[in-house]
């Protein structure tokens, strides 16, 4: 395309709140054959709930809250809100830690706690009743953490991001100009697929460690031409490896700063515009 052309291009993105950084980006937007999304806060609202609680509510919510007191990660967010709830008062706790892709340990009452996934304890750890509760929460789209003090685990929180309203139609205008559609999460595997059965998403790359999001775009990319859509610290590296990153507007600043396209009304289905616009800056000056 002509540079004027593609400043048109851009142009055009801009009023209608797609922020595209220049005209090569537009020109690569038009070769991508593959979408990659992150899920929390891309596919889903990012504002995740508790829903259930298996085990003694108040003990189990109560040693969660105290743990993630210190944490950042959005599950924390939801675990302290309804400790909140119930009028729960926390419990000090020393030695905070995260683990990477896990969840979090603390020192609470002369003992060690843990919240985090199945990955934080081992098979003989879990009583049957517990697994299969857990099975059934994940198989419902719902995040489980199991909350464990001295070895033992006490109970799990079951935790839910509901899909974004326009998530399923986004993906839908995707799939219907033939593109294949993937999600990329830390979170568990039946969580990511009953997620990504919500939304009609083809495939799912499940417990992803944050640092490596950038190797699974970096894969695809041996096959065809990937845009990465995200808003996460964690998502940054993804966005820029990608052909085309795509931030959400609500990201953070890292996130938006490494993305060649900024959504700036956090539509899921800007993507689709960006794709039809590149698409016509194409075809007029052929
Ligand atoms: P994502 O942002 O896609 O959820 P993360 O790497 O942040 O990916 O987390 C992956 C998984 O690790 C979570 O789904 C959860 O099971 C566990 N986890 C991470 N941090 C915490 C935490 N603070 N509390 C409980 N679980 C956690
Ligand atoms: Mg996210």
């Amino acid at each position: 395309a002509t540079p004027t052309a593609l400043m048109v291009g851009t142009g055009r993105g801009a009023k209608m709140g797609i922020l595209i950084k220049n005209g090569e980006v537009l020109e690569a937007v038009n070769d991508v054959d593959t979408v990659i999304f992150d899920k929390t806060g891309t596919i889903t609202v990012g504002q995740p709930q508790v829903t259930d609680v298996v085990g003694d509510e108040a003990q189990v919510v109560q040693v969660a809250a105290s743990l993630e007191a210190a944490s950042e990660h959005p599950l924390a967010a939801a675990i302290l809100a309804r400790a909140k709830a119930l009028n729960l008062t926390p419990i000090e706790t020393t030695a905070f830690r995260a683990v990477e892709g896990k969840g979090v340990t603390a020192q609470l009452n002369g003992q060690t706690g843990f919240v985090g996934n199945q990955k934080m304890v081992t098979d003989d750890q879990l009583s049957a009743t517990l697994k299969r509760e857990m099975v059934r929460l994940q198989n419902e789209a719902k995040t489980v953490v199991l909350v464990g003090l001295a070895d033992q685990v006490i109970g799990l929180v079951a935790i839910q991001d509901a899909p974004k309203t326009t998530s399923r139609e986004a993906i839908a205008a995707l799939k219907a100009r033939g593109l294949k559609t993937v999600m990329l999460t830390g979170d568990n595997q039946r969580v990511a697929e009953a997620v990504a059965q919500q939304v009609g998403i083809d495939d799912v790359i499940a417990d992803v460690l944050p640092g490596d999001k950038a190797d699974w775009v970096h894969q695809h990319q041996q096959t065809g031409k990937v845009a990465f859509v995200g808003d996460g610290i964690n998502d940054a590296p993804a966005l820029t490896t990608a052909d085309v990153g795509i931030a959400m507007g609500s990201g953070t600043d890292i996130a938006i700063d490494s993305g060649g396209i900024v959504l700036m009304k956090n539509d899921l289905r800007d993507v689709d515009r960006a794709l039809a616009l590149s698409q016509k800056t194409f075809n007029r000056i052929k």
